[in-house]
């Protein structure tokens, strides 16, 4: 049988590397600086929302578009933090997590033979789900030192065949906040071009240098704009897999034909729990922004102390580093051997990419752990250079 197309993405993985490397850390007892998830919970009555929700017969499937109140709390969101309007009725549309928000709209706009331009590195759902639709990427590489965006190349990266451009800002996984001059690069190439953009924005609140903003909110940009976000990130409660996009009406139609025969609608107990999260004051993201920044600059120090070469994130909440100075350049290895070397495990970023040389040596570190674990990680790492 000639393999499919999905499991030649996955080459050498039997299943994805966030998966393996958990899967590695539960068995050897590692502490997981790998899988990007929280290791506390996040709002306490966002938690209670969602048991009073179950408790109240909350338990069936929910609207196809997402529970009239949770659109509105999203377009509500738009509007409190980017001045962005939003019809909660035709430009909001729930889904399974950001994963299936991606998905639904590459499946849902892209023919066979399409080509999609997407900043490399990148999240690994973004290259399988180019597959499964049949279509191509057209890589726009992000080089160390500084990640910088060469507009050059990105013109170059858009050919005929270009349906649309996939961003991702803050950046998974370099943590590169994308600067106003390079959304309004990318603004112009869409609009000279005519393409769709999809901007993973799943770490909007996650910004500790510089600040977000959504290429939705540019000139022109709205009316071919699918912004992707998600409750995992925002509230830390990943499992619950509460995402949505904010698009113009066709967009959204072109969301919603493939969503329904992917999951048909999401997680119904969870969309009134989100929709309090949405809710609540200013001073909940602010706290969440100062907590997560304190364990950036945390985790930063002990890394460099430990003899990484540390790319400061300004978003997100990973931690690229380049492993050379410890005299090894093979990220993917490093990483495999990591647990028992050190009792720690990390991401190697060469899965985020197509050019493995690029990639090759830099290894991604998640933050979103409880102080006393990042201290406990640092401590381990430090054991490395010895
Ligand atoms: N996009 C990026 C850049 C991510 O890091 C993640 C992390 N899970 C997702 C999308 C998927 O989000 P969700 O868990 O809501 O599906
Ligand atoms: N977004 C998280 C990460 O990048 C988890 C992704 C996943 O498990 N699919 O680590």
């Amino acid at each position: 049988m000639r393999r499919p197309v999905l499991s030649r993405k996955l080459e050498g993985f039997g299943t994805t590397i966030f998966a393996e490397m958990s899967a590695l850390a539960a068995a050897t007892g590692a502490v997981n600086l790998g899988q990007g998830f929280p290791d506390s919970d996040g709002p306490r009555e966002v938690l209670d929302a969602a048991v009073a929700a179950m408790r109240s017969g909350q338990n069936q499937y929910p609207p196809g578009p997402g529970t009239a109140d949770l659109r509105h709390a999203i377009a509500e969101h738009q509007q409190r933090f980017y001045g962005i309007e939003v019809d909660p009725d035709t430009e909001v549309f729930v889904t399974t997590g950001a994963t299936e928000a991606i998905a639904a709209s590459l499946l849902g706009l892209l023919d066979p033979g399409d080509e999609v331009v997407a900043f490399e590195p990148y999240y690994d759902s973004y290259a399988a789900c180019i597959a499964m639709a049949g279509a191509v990427r057209r890589p726009v590489t992000l080089r160390t030192p500084d990640f910088a965006l060469d507009h050059d190349e990105l013109r170059r990266a858009v050919t005929p065949r270009t349906k649309l451009v996939l961003l991702n800002t803050p950046h998974n996984p370099i943590g590169k906040v994308f600067s106003r001059e390079d959304l309004d690069a990318i603004a112009a190439v869409a609009i000279e071009h005519d393409l769709i953009v999809i901007s993973d924005e799943v770490y909007e609140h996650l910004v500790f240098d510089g600040v977000h903003t959504p290429i939705a909110s540019l000139p022109g940009m709205a009316e071919r704009t699918i912004t992707v976000s998600s409750a995992g990130k925002t509230f830390s409660f990943t499992g619950w897999k509460v995402g949505w996009v904010c698009a113009p009406p066709d967009l959204v139609a072109a969301v919603r034909t493939a969503k329904q025969f992917l999951t048909y609608v999401s997680g119904a107990p969870f969309q009134p729990a989100v929709t309090v999260g949405l809710r609540l004051p200013d001073s909940y993201f602010e706290e969440f922004t100062n907590d997560l920044r304190i364990k950036r600059d945390r985790l930063c120090a002990g890394l460099e102390e430990a003899g990484f070469l540390v790319f400061r994130p300004a978003g997100t909440y990973f931690i690229t580093t380049d492993i050379r100075p410890l005299g090894e350049d093979d990220g993917l290895e490093f990483c495999r051997s990591l647990a028992d070397r050190c009792g720690v495990v990390a991401v190697p970023n060469v899965v985020f990419y197509d050019d493995k040389v690029e990639g090759g040596p830099l290894v991604r570190f998640a933050f979103c752990k409880r102080h006393e674990v990042i201290d406990e990680a640092v401590a381990r790492l430090k054991g490395l250079a010895r």
